[in-house]
């Protein structure tokens, strides 16, 4: 590996443990030299991940929850305290109740609407101001989405429309942080085998279904989705902004399933 984010440090959030696709990102940033601080949720994710953190030579780990002002206060004052600045920002955070990725879309409540959008598409719009206070030389923020928010997938239901509005917002938000060279982008990788993932209804034939017909006929790995992080925080994704990049092996390109599928 080369040292493509060498003296560069940033914050991953959403590591649950190490099928999480945020670590695959920070193991991909670490492999090229970042210094990496991580935020979890809650003390039974924090004992998964000290480790996992250790193991890229970070001791810096703070408790967050996103869906609450003081957390997020705390960890944003943490991060100022101890580093001052920081050049990146991976939010790979996302939740819905899982009642609700099951069945029909039109049976979304109100309440676990709200509560979706505020964790799986508030929360970047939030840290990414927090995040631009403490970006002065300009920084790359990094949000996950999922297909599944312009093309119906069955069971992703509250959270096609969750992806949709985050996808609006790093458009939003790019707009809004370009003249501070701060980049907005998302990387959206097909169907991952990870704790978010498995909370989908009919996981496994989507993961299957997207294997056999993508062009490429597999799916996208921790390595793929890391490496395109990397490419997005590094110096060379210094052009791009407001962009959602596909790592979905071109699943996204088809029309119809392979006709050896139908
Ligand atoms: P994961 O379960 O490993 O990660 C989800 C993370 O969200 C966890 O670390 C969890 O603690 C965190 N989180 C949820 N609610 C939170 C809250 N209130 N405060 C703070 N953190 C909270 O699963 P993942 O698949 O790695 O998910 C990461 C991102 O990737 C999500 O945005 C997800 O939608 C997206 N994504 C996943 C897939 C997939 O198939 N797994 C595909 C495309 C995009």
């Amino acid at each position: 590996m080369a040292d493509l984010m060498k003296g560069k440090r940033g914050l991953v959030m959403g590591v649950a443990n190490e099928r999480s696709i945020a670590w695959g990102i920070a193991s991909a940033l670490h492999a090229e030299g970042a210094e990496l601080a991580f935020s979890y949720q809650g003390e039974a994710f924090g004992k998964r991940v000290e480790p996992l953190a250790a193991s890229v030579g970070s001791d810096f780990l703070i408790d967050v929850d996103v869906t609450n002002d003081d957390s997020l206060d705390g960890a944003f004052a943490q991060l100022k305290d101890r580093w001052g600045s920081i050049d990146f920002l991976i939010h790979a955070i996302a939740f819905s109740d899982k009642s609700e990725l099951a069945g029909r879309f039109i049976n979304t409540s109100r309440a676990n609407f709200k509560h979706s959008l505020d964790i799986s598409c508030y929360s970047l719009i939030d840290v990414s101001r927090r995040a631009s206070e403490l970006m002065p030389e300009g920084g790359s923020i990094v949000t996950l989405t999922y297909g599944g928010s312009n093309r119906v997938t069955p069971f992703y239901n509250v959270m096609g429309v969750a992806k949709a509005a985050l996808e609006a917002s790093v458009r939003y938000l790019a707009n809004d942080l370009g003249p501070q060279a701060i980049r907005v982008n998302a990387v959206s990788p097909g169907p991952m085998k990870t704790l978010a993932g498995a909370a989908i209804g009919g996981a496994r034939k989507t993961f299957r279904h997207t294997e056999a017909n993508a062009p490429l006929r597999h799916n996208a790995t921790l390595e793929s989705v890391g490496g395109a992080a990397v490419f997005l925080c590094s110096d060379y994704g210094n052009c791009t902004t407001g962009d959602i990049l596909m790592v979905d092996s071109g699943y996204h390109v088809l029309g119809m399933p392979q006709p050896e599928n139908i």
